[in-house]
């Protein structure tokens, strides 16, 4: 088609998602900071919601729903619109890695059904690879972003072991698996099978996704949940090709590419590399589970006061956030208790972890929303040389991210680069009890004789210590 052949409603249309598309980049790029990622996400929503309702209305001008078609396109956009919105208005901030890993899943699920549901009317067999190659990708990708997505959110939300999971045969299956689904596929693509051959590559694939996430663990969690969002993105794309939809390319490679660069970051953050993390084999040896070395010493508690005392007659603090805070939701109390030591001339920045709590920048954005300045996050590679300098270190419910024993091999946090907290001249760490983070090991940081655990509840403990803090200030 040349430009000539375009009608008026064909140009409308193609400029409308030209918007669309401009905004996903804008919204974006704005989301590349804490004070404009608000506009960024509305932006983005106001392009994907004109992209939608664009889309209704080609399908109805081109007669391409009838009266039951129309009804179940309906019903379709209700039933997830109205549950997108009640999930995302109802979740607890706690519980907002798991509801981000199954949106993954049903971004890749969604993408996988568009490939099946158009192969079915069309014969796959001797189609042109135009529509072959993006109809196989897209069903592999999907399928294996949708397994390996609901096992993801379900090893976040407990209800999957997060430690890794492998039983004997493993590898067998997944090598006969991915066989399976590249060889079919394979032929597919080359034009030489049909939908039930597709539904044969779904199947494998969507066991692929179980088998690569099961056996992840520890350490590598953060890595392949951003991948899992890459596929994501991956598949949508693909599901453009197939439907020959713009903004949904546009949408997906948008994604796809936020995912990868963002899996890339945590790969290099943790000291991993993506393709031996797909491989399973990191952290899962007979060693895995073990206790870190050394982590049998005694364990010193202190007291609400004698904590009190030692942050109100120190020079420096670097407070050291993780899991337990976002948990407790106690980012308010941390804040006051911090201000109060400011107004008192304690000089106090925050150490971030890049995978501090259960999802990439979980602790920036808990922070962000305590109005933490953001000139006092400091990351790791910045913050790890003032430990030595630091009086005291308030770590409040982080613990993997702080265990010396990645130094070490042969654990579930071998090699992960840490905050050095035990670089510091002393340490208060804030949690309920000796039990042990995400990685399930112990912290040998714990038994170190600067260390002082004061247990609570993060958010009772820091609004004691405040009132600690305040009687020896004021
Ligand atoms: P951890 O999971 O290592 O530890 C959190 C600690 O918080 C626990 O030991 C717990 O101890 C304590 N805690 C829980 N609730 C409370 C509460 N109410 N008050 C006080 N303390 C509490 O957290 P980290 O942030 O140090 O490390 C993150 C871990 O999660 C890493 O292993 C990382 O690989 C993994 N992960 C990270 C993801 C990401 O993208 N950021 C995604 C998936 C996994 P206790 O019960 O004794 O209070």
């Amino acid at each position: 088609m040349t430009a000539g052949d375009l009608s008026g409603f064909d140009s409308a249309v193609a400029l409308l998602y030209l918007a669309a598309a401009v905004s996903f980049v804008l919204g974006l790029h704005l989301m590349n900071s804490p004070a404009g990622a608000r506009k960024g996400n509305r932006l983005s929503a106001a392009g994907m919601a004109l992209a939608i309702a664009l889309t209704v209305v080609v399908l109805v001008h081109d007669d391409v729903i009838t009266g039951t078609g129309a009804g179940v396109l309906a019903a379709g956009l209700v039933v997830g619109g109205v549950g997108g919105l009640i999930s995302a208005r109802r979740v607890q901030m706690t519980d907002m890695p798991q509801l981000v890993s199954l949106f993954n899943a049903v971004g890749g699920g969604a993408a996988a059904l568009i490939a099946i549901g158009d192969a079915l009317p069309h014969p796959l067999r001797d189609a042109p690879v135009r529509t072959t190659i993006p109809t196989v990708l897209d069903v592999l990708i999907g399928a294996i972003t949708f397994s390996g997505s609901l096992i993801a959110a379900g090893k976040l939300a407990g209800k999957v072991s997060g430690s890794p999971i492998l039983f004997p045969g493993n590898r067998v299956l997944s090598v006969l698996l991915a066989l399976v689904a590249l060889g079919g596929g394979g032929v597919v693509a080359g034009g030489n099978g049909g939908v039930p051959l597709l539904l044969v590559v779904t199947a494998a694939a969507l066991g692929i996704g179980v088998l690569i996430t099961l056996p992840i663990g520890g350490a590598d969690m953060p890595v392949v949940i951003s991948l899992l969002n890459a596929f994501t993105g991956t598949a949508v794309a693909m599901a453009g090709f197939v439907l020959d939809s713009t903004p949904l390319i546009v949408a997906g490679a948008l994604v796809g590419a936020a995912g990868t660069i963002l899996t890339l970051l945590m790969a290099e953050a943790m000291n991993r590399s993506v393709l031996g993390i797909m491989k399973g084999g990191f952290g899962v040896g007979d060693e895995a589970h073990v206790a870190a070395e050394g982590a049998g010493g005694a364990v010193r508690s202190t007291s609400v006061d004698d904590a009190a005392l030692q942050l109100a007659y120190a020079r420096s603090v670097v407070v050291v956030p993780g899991y337990g805070l976002a948990a407790a939701q106690a980012q308010h109390e941390l804040v006051e208790l911090c201000q109060a030591l400011e107004a008192h001339g304690v000089e106090v920045s925050y150490g971030i972890h890049p995978v501090a709590g259960r999802m990439p920048g979980h602790m920036n954005v808990l922070l962000a929303e305590a109005n933490v300045p953001y000139t006092q996050l400091r990351d790791l590679e910045e913050i790890n040389p003032e430990f030595p300098r630091t009086d005291v270190v308030l770590v409040v419910g982080a613990n993997d991210v702080t265990n010396p024993a990645a130094r070490r091999p042969g654990n579930p946090v071998s090699g992960m680069p840490i905050l050095d907290v035990d670089k510091a001249r002393s340490i208060i760490v804030i949690k309920r009890s000796m039990a042990s983070g995400y990685a399930g090991i112990d912290n040998e940081l714990y038994t170190d004789p600067k260390t002082a655990m004061l247990f609570a509840d993060a958010k009772a403990g820091l609004k004691q210590l405040h009132t600690g803090v305040q009687a020896y200030v004021s």
